[in-house]
């Protein structure tokens, strides 16, 4: 029989993944918190350490993990892994994109209906007891132009949903080829401006990165349509929040929705509570499809790694 591979798993690793871990990988010890001394303490046996958007693996906590070969992220971004320790130390960093990809589009889609038919507010005021039938005239999606920002997994589903709702979609991303594009029927935009002055909705699903990060500021926010909608399903830091709030406040732009903030949990209570924001704390993959898709997506990688076959589960 195979070694047994040891797996740490951080606080709030769901219950069935950890189950299926044990029964196709190895035993699991799940974390109680994500303290850096709690991690280093219980990495020191494990190959494998499963993650979250959390805990920060640092680079001491690489450094101090003799045993460990994978840090694997059930989900997208790896911003929370120092990727460069790992690499100097050959650990593998893999993820789950496309295990949670029309979960979160299909919650961007939602956020922009419920921003422009003002479900949030129609519904809060009519469980008060209000019949205000006359306050909540919408818009539809039909011949808006919406905007995609980041033409990846996210950025494409998107695009196929508001095409279906009959929306024409321009799209940024200078690192996708032209044919991916033209495959989705999608107008290719070069400037990211250009894509601002015409859309009016926007939507960004980049990934976070040194280019990315601010990439929505106060001067590219007054690049926008005056009373165009915002929606941000992809990283907090990818928009200037404060000048976001200054965009909301003034009345320039028409709403924003944000599923990700700068810092999570959101401090900023002013913007919270402006009432042309609505938001929602960092769901957008959280589907129970998308978590059972990132269990398959991860088992099916690390036995990849590992060598494992078939044949009868280990270490049992
Ligand atoms: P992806 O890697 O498939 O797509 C990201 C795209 O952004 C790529 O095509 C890339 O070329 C593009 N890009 C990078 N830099 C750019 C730039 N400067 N300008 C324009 N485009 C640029 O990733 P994905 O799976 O589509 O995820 C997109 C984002 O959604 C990520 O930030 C991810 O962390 C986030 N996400 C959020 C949730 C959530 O719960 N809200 C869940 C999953 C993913």
């Amino acid at each position: 029989m195979s070694e047994k591979i040891k797996i740490l798993g951080a606080a709030g690793v769901p219950k069935e993944m950890v189950e299926r871990l044990e029964w196709e990988i190895g035993p699991v010890e799940l974390l109680s918190s994500d303290g850096e001394e709690e991690i280093i303490k219980a990495i020191q046996d494990k190959q494998v350490f499963i993650v979250r958007s959390k805990p920060k693996v640092t680079a001491r906590i690489i450094q101090n993990a003799p045993q460990l070969k994978v840090v694997a992220r059930s989900g997208v971004g790896t911003d929370n892994i120092d990727r460069k320790a790992c690499e100097e130390r050959g650990i593998k960093v893999i993820n789950t994109p496309e295990a949670s990809a029309s979960s979160v589009a299909e919650l961007t889609i939602g956020l922009s209906i419920t921003l422009l038919r003002h479900l949030y507010p129609a519904c809060h005021s009519l469980k008060e007891g209000k019949w205000l039938k006359g306050e909540y005239t919408g818009r539809t999606i039909e011949g808006k132009t919406w905007g995609v920002i980041g033409f990846g997994s996210i950025g494409r589903r998107v695009t196929d949903i508001a095409k279906a709702l009959r929306a024409e979609v321009l799209a940024y991303d200078p690192y996708v080829p032209d044919e991916e594009f033209t495959k989705r029927g999608v107008k290719r935009i070069l400037r990211l401006e250009e894509l601002l002055e015409r859309s009016d909705i926007v939507s960004i699903h980049v990934n976070l990165s040194q280019e990315t990060e601010g990439m929505i500021s106060e001067e590219t926010l007054h690049k926008m349509k005056k009373g165009a909608y915002l929606i941000n399903t992809s990283r907090g830091k990818i928009i200037n929040q404060k000048a976001l709030e200054k965009a909301l406040e003034e009345g320039y732009l028409g709403g924003a929705a944000l599923d990700v903030y700068e810092v999570e949990p959101p401090t900023d209570q002013e913007l919270l509570c402006l009432p042309n924001l609505i938001c929602t704390p960092h769901i957008g993959g959280s589907t129970e499809e998308a978590f059972l898709n990132a269990t398959e997506v991860l088992i099916r990688k690390l036995k990849e790694i590992f060598q494992i076959g078939e044949g009868a589960p280990l270490g049992y």
